[in-house]
């Protein structure tokens, strides 16, 4: 079964008029998985809010109460990050978001849910130790993978980022931490412009150039990801699933199609099956052009559903 964890409160987190990173995001996703049957097929769920305990195995207590402090009652704070707004309902929004990883972590540990989409705003992936940006608070992956180790003292945990921004926040806080394996493709250089030099051996990062297209980043997984996993043998895989990379996406330069986005879900859905009894949380990221972003979400779901 796969389970599938959103909230309405993601839709109430709006960081301001044509601001890409929108609530008809997670619209669009909706209808899209309705209008082709899949909704129907999975298990869907509503998150709890993570605990600060949980949030604080990533992040810093200075970051935290930032963001507590941070949190409007009425008119949006724009001081974080001059992409990264706060309204009234993003803070709760945020410890949602990264409540629905944790309990998917949950779930495919201790239930026999065999893997899980979170559908979620805000995206995570850019959130540092000590720093919110790029549209993002808290690390969703990164606090669910320490979740991971502390509660179910796994050894090994796979985190994939296939968004086309670098993933700087969950590099940062997992460098040279052997426990994790990341795998990252990313457009380089693009915001936030790093990557290009890993910040720890258990990072294997490449570099997409602007207007390459999905046959480069097929290349990277079966070069580059695929032997270092097989090397890992990971116990759990969290993806950072973005879908940004898209050629209909306006942020960025790559060329992926909507099959780049099913043939890639396929591969990582079989290194799931090969070495963890399929158990993969995923967790939305970016993507911007609403229709593509819908219809690449639809593939990555249908990918879940048949693992
Ligand atoms: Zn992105």
């Amino acid at each position: 079964m796969t389970a599938y964890y959103t909230h309405p409160t993601f839709l109430a987190h709006e960081m301001g008029p044509a601001h890409p990173e929108c609530p008809q995001r997670l619209a669009a996703i909706h209808d899209h998985l309705t209008r082709k049957g899949l909704m129907a097929l999975l298990d869907v769920r509503e998150p709890t809010e993570v605990s600060d305990a949980a949030i604080l195995r990533a992040h810093s207590v200075e970051h935290l109460d930032r963001l507590v402090a941070a949190s409007p009652t009425d008119r949006p704070y724009q001081g974080l990050d001059p992409d990264t707004t706060m309204n009234h309902h993003t803070l709760r929004a945020s410890y949602l978001a990264a409540g629905a990883v944790v309990g998917a972590v949950d779930a495919v540990l201790t239930e026999r849910q065999r893997n899980a989409f979170c559908a979620v705003r805000p995206p995570g992936h850019h959130a540092e130790r000590n720093t919110p940006m790029g549209f993002c608070f808290l690390n969703n992956i990164a606090i669910a993978a320490h979740h991971a180790l502390a509660e179910y003292e796994l050894k090994r945990i796979l985190i994939v980022d296939f968004d086309v921004h670098h993933g700087n926040g969950t590099e940062e806080i997992f460098a040279d931490d052997d426990r994790v394996l990341m795998v990252s493709t990313f457009e380089h250089a693009l915001y936030p412009f790093s990557g290009d030099i890993p910040l720890g051996n258990n990072m294997v990062n490449v570099p997409l150039a602007a207007y390459s297209d999905g046959q480069a980043m097929r290349r990277a997984v079966t070069e580059h990801w695929l032997p270092a996993i097989e090397r890992f043998r990971p116990e759990l895989v969290l993806i950072s699933a973005g879908f940004d990379a898209h050629r209909e996406d306006d942020l960025s330069h790559l060329m992926w199609s909507d099959l780049d986005y099913a043939w890639i879900s396929q591969q990582l859905v079989q290194i799931a099956t090969q070495h963890c009894n399929g158990r993969i949380v995923s967790s939305l990221e970016g993507g911007y052009a609403i229709q593509a972003l819908a219809r690449s979400v639809g593939h990555h779901v249908d990918a879940l559903l048949g693992g």
